[in-house]
């Protein structure tokens, strides 16, 4: 393809032109944060094996091996701090460009770049809260880790005894309703779409940027590997996340 500074300067002309744009992010933007991705190999995911949500509610030596896995993440990541890449997104929300973020990420990082929780759509849902899966009362996700020593690794609802479980969703567990029907409507609604940091493997989060080709939409594609649809990218990264992005805010403000 095109020299990078070619591809730099076309991501931005259309971003800067876009009337509403929609970015949508994998684990491929906070890897350069520190957080690792899952289907990476090496580390904590070939210690633990994963956990189902059938599994979750129904067998208490799976329970413990989720909370024990993600108390020692949390103790990993608790000061992971979001990179260019995320900042540059706050940025564009700052200026008024960036409608809508999609995100398959449970780790809180745009909310901490600054971008707002109303324009942050998480559809795997997120890591900083803890939710009773009876009554769905919840719990900022420090409150739990903190008593996880105390009461076992198998916490329990204070309200009404049942379990307690991050807010992510879960291998076997529904997407949220809420949050897949607002990512679908911003696909369809975008004329910019901007596409960081996921392989697009994983069904249906995938199918949202299709959505947003198959409605007109211009797609900038950002990741370090192969993707099934880079073929419907009209700019297509294969560079670092938060140098390509910072490029293209560079650019931006220049014009
Ligand atoms: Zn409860």
């Amino acid at each position: 393809m095109n020299s990078l500074d070619k591809r730099l300067k076309k991501a931005a002309e259309l971003i800067r032109g876009s009337k509403w744009l929609c970015a949508f992010t994998g684990a491929g933007i906070s890897t350069e944060s520190g957080i690792p991705d899952f289907r990476s190999p090496g580390g904590i995911w070939d210690r633990y094996r994963i956990v189902t949500y059938q599994e979750f509610i129904s067998n208490h030596e799976a329970r413990v091996g989720y909370w024990k896995m993600k108390h020692e993440l949390f103790e990993n990541l608790k000061h992971a701090k979001p990179n260019k890449a995320h900042l540059a997104l706050a940025e564009l929300e700052r200026m008024g460009i960036l409608k809508c973020l999609v995100t398959q990420n449970i780790d809180g990082l745009h909310q901490d770049a600054g971008n707002s929780p109303e324009i942050v759509v998480e559809i795997h849902g997120t890591n900083r809260k803890a939710i009773c899966i009876d009554c769905n009362r919840t719990w900022p996700i420090e409150e739990i880790h903190s008593i996880l020593e105390q009461v076992g690794y198998e916490p329990k609802c204070d309200h009404c005894g049942g379990f307690i479980k991050p807010a992510t969703v879960s291998f076997g567990q529904a997407m949220p309703e809420k949050e897949m029907g607002r990512a679908i409507e911003a696909a369809h609604r975008s004329d910019v779409f901007l596409m960081i940091g996921s392989s697009l493997q994983v069904e249906p989060a995938a199918s949202i940027p299709r959505l947003a080709y198959n409605s007109g939409a211009n797609l900038i594609f950002i990741n370090r590997t192969e993707t099934p649809y880079d073929h419907m990218a009209t700019v297509l990264f294969r560079e670092s996340a938060s140098e390509v992005m910072e490029g293209i805010i560079n650019l931006i403000k220049k014009q």
